[in-house]
């Protein structure tokens, strides 16, 4: 039987424990998940494709059937092109509501048959995004418990090691 791929777009400017509660969501109702990092023309990200791809590698290493790619341009063009039946995109709160009921239904329009599925992570994780990760361990803060300690290492290395010399 053909498995059944879902892909989960992002930013990851770090990935964060909210992220990866989503996708521990995701995996547990998908034969496979495909976490795919946008090169995002629009933003400015702290980190490169490359850091922001490894950083998920290791924070999913446990996950057999997670796999984690980039992409340029429209996602429902990625996700049709991999052979995607289901969009991943995490709920935490109202706020995200907006945007994210705006942007499913222009990718419903442009690619129908993809299901977009919105799920809530853990409430102990709704308050998080990595733009509040990047400020807090830019001041030297402590942020063990929104992200790995890999990721927590490779932020303290962006913001206080290579800035030293
Ligand atoms: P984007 O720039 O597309 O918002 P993000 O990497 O910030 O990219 O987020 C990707 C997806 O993960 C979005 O659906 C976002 O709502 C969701 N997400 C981000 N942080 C969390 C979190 N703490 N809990 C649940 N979902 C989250």
């Amino acid at each position: 039987m053909k498995k059944r791929l879902a892909i989960y777009p992002g930013t990851f400017d770090p990935i964060t424990l909210g992220h990866l509660d989503i996708i521990e969501r995701a995996v547990s109702i998908f034969d496979e998940v495909l976490v795919s990092v946008g090169r995002n023309i629009g933003k400015q990200p702290l980190f490169s494709v490359e850091e922001r791809t490894e950083m998920i590698e290791r924070t999913t290493a446990h996950l057999d059937n997670v796999k984690v790619t980039y992409f340029d341009g429209l996602i429902v063009d990625y996700a049709r092109k991999q052979g995607a039946v289901a969009m991943i995109r995490g709920l935490r709160a109202m706020s995200d509501f907006e945007f994210e009921f705006q942007m499913a239904l222009v990718n419903r329009t442009l690619f129908p048959d993809l299901v977009q599925v919105f799920l809530m992570p853990h409430e102990a994780y709704t308050h998080l995004n990595s733009t509040i990760v990047r400020e807090v361990s830019s001041f030297g803060g402590d942020i063990s418990s929104f992200v790995t300690p890999y990721v927590a290492d490779v932020l303290h290395k962006k913001f206080h090691i290579n800035n030293e010399d």
